[in-house]
């Protein structure tokens, strides 16, 4: 089979044993998923640049297998060549762990691998390929009269078996767990081509360890997810969000303790909004509403969900916060385009396409107990203000759950020279948010994985004994280190 360019300019300093060895591999790829799973140079792009473009890679061939055996082959295809695999799901991750990161890695898509296998209303389970998106389990479902329970704003694209590979969070975590928590069984092609087939559907097993956990989190370096059967849960056809101004973050606690007391179990979100973000989504995307005419600091989005309705319970939340003084003034979303408006506003706010100065940024996804969220927060801009004085932060998040997306940017009318004085102390800047973050015993990935971009940071995130541990498991499953390196595990 000829080279395509991008091939062929990898190879350009390659040796011609080197070259005939690619030829042999491209060429038996070809043979496994055919001219339809092979992607093309004009192609290639997306799947070699992530999201946020803060990483661009470059890899022997992209392949689209459409089966899981055809994963196993290819993997057993690469490895008998030694060369390395990327898996990709939707490249939606914030942490370049599907991006390859040397020039010998072939990068495995499941995007083609995306059927429901089967619905199972009365098992409450869905079986289905990790190519499948987030939103089409919720949709499929939805139209069993169940309902899937994670969701975040990139449910569009990211597939489950990215979603397993980071293990998600999002809006729902409070109530339905992390992604962890909404898998019962799956499949995965190993290093060496295996296939392990831990696709079960049961509630309670505790026969031995659970194996499926090790393919939870661990982005790829450890097995390629290829199938997933999920847990549903009983629809929740009533849900209603308010969006509140809040006068008194340091207090976000006590409003969160008057959100579980009145969500009686159904409380789905809880997240925290700033008035930058209001006001900058809604001058950016005019078909995004101000939801409330006062105007505050920081607002919170509560949303309460259940099989009846929700609206009473909501109003007496909001009239006891109001009393409180936690609260100084709130709408309830009272139709379908109201609800809508305020989840577009919460899923523009990542800053990505909101601010010139997110290139020069920190980016951080942190997470810290709950009760500790104001005072880490105010812990946090103080330091950043001290080391980098005009510096500013925009975060919000799910406080609900600890979780901050926490930027700390050059101001926003910063001129070249305070933006390259930002760069130049971004480093310590982060070492020092690190270890306010360890301080309250919290954790620089609470949902958004840890990729290349912070992989470094393991070693202070976890003990030597974990690491030691986390090695250990990745040296006996993937000896020959073939699996997504680079990535995770700090060298
Ligand atoms: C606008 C936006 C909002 C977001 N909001 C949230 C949020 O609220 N909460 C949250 O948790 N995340 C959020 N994310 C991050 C992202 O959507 C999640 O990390 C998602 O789980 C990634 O899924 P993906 O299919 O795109 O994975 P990819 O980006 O393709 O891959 C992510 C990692 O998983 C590995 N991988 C992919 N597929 C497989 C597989 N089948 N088997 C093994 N390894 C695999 C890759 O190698 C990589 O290391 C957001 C992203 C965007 C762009």
């Amino acid at each position: 089979m000829p080279f395509s360019s991008w091939q062929a300019r990898e190879m350009r300093n390659a040796s011609p044993e080197q070259q005939q060895s690619v030829s042999a591999l491209v060429e038996e790829l070809t043979a496994i998923v055919g001219a339809a799973g092979m992607v093309g140079d004009e192609a290639s792009a997306p799947f070699l640049v992530d999201w946020l473009e803060h990483y661009h890679g470059t890899a022997l061939a992209v392949v689209r297998p459409a089966t899981t055996h055809e994963v196993s082959q290819v993997v057993a295809c690469c490895a008998a060549h030694g060369v390395s695999i990327v898996p990709q799901g939707g490249n939606t991750g914030l942490c370049g762990g599907a991006i390859p990161n040397d020039d010998t890695t072939v990068v495995i898509s499941l995007q083609r691998m995306n059927r429901i296998i089967s619905v199972d209303p009365e098992r409450f389970t869905m079986t289905v390929e990790a190519g499948v998106t987030v939103q089409a389990i919720q949709e499929a479902a939805v139209a069993a009269n169940r309902m899937f329970g994670p969701d975040w704003g990139a449910r569009g694209t990211a597939a489950i078996g990215g979603a397993i590979a980071t293990n998600a969070g999002g809006v729902n975590v409070l109530q339905f767990g992390s992604i962890r928590e909404n898998i019962l069984g799956l499949e995965a092609v190993l290093a060496d081509g295996r296939v392990f087939d831990g696709l079960r559907s049961l509630r309670k097993d505790s026969s031995g360890l659970d194996a499926k956990h090790l393919f939870i989190g661990t982005e790829g370096t450890l097995g390629i997810v290829t199938q997933a059967v999920v847990r549903l849960r009983p629809a929740m056809p009533e849900q209603q969000t308010a969006f509140a101004a809040i006068p008194d973050v340091s207090r976000l606690g006590e409003l969160f303790a008057l959100a579980l007391r009145h969500g009686q179990g159904g409380l789905t979100a809880f997240e925290l909004i700033p008035e930058l973000g209001v006001a900058t989504v809604c001058a950016k995307f005019p078909s995004v509403q101000r939801p409330l005419d006062s105007r505050s600091d920081w607002y919170a989005m509560i949303r309460l969900s259940g099989p009846e309705p929700v609206t009473d319970a909501l109003t007496d939340l909001l009239a006891d916060a109001v009393n409180e003084q936690l609260v100084v003034d709130a709408v309830i979303a009272s139709s379908a385009e109201q609800e809508e408006n305020l989840w577009m506003l919460r899923d523009e706010l990542p800053p990505q396409r909101l601010f010139d100065t997110i290139d020069a940024g920190l980016k951080l996804d942190v997470a810290v107990p709950i009760d500790a969220v104001p005072a880490y927060y105010a812990e946090v801009t103080q330091t950043a203000s001290s080391l980098l004085p005009g510096s500013m932060a925009y975060t919000f998040g799910h406080a609900g759950d600890g979780n901050l997306h926490l930027y700390l940017l050059p101001a926003l009318d910063a001129d070249n020279d305070a933006v390259e004085a930002f760069i130049a102390g971004r480093a310590g800047l982060n070492n020092a948010v690190n270890d306010i973050t360890w301080r309250y015993g919290g954790t620089v990935s609470a949902e958004h994985g840890i990729g290349q971009y912070l992989r470094d940071e393991l070693r202070g995130q976890k003990s030597a004994v974990e690491l030691e541990v986390m090695r250990t498991i990745k040296d006996a499953l993937d000896p020959a280190g073939l699996l997504n390196p680079g990535k995770v595990l700090p060298d």
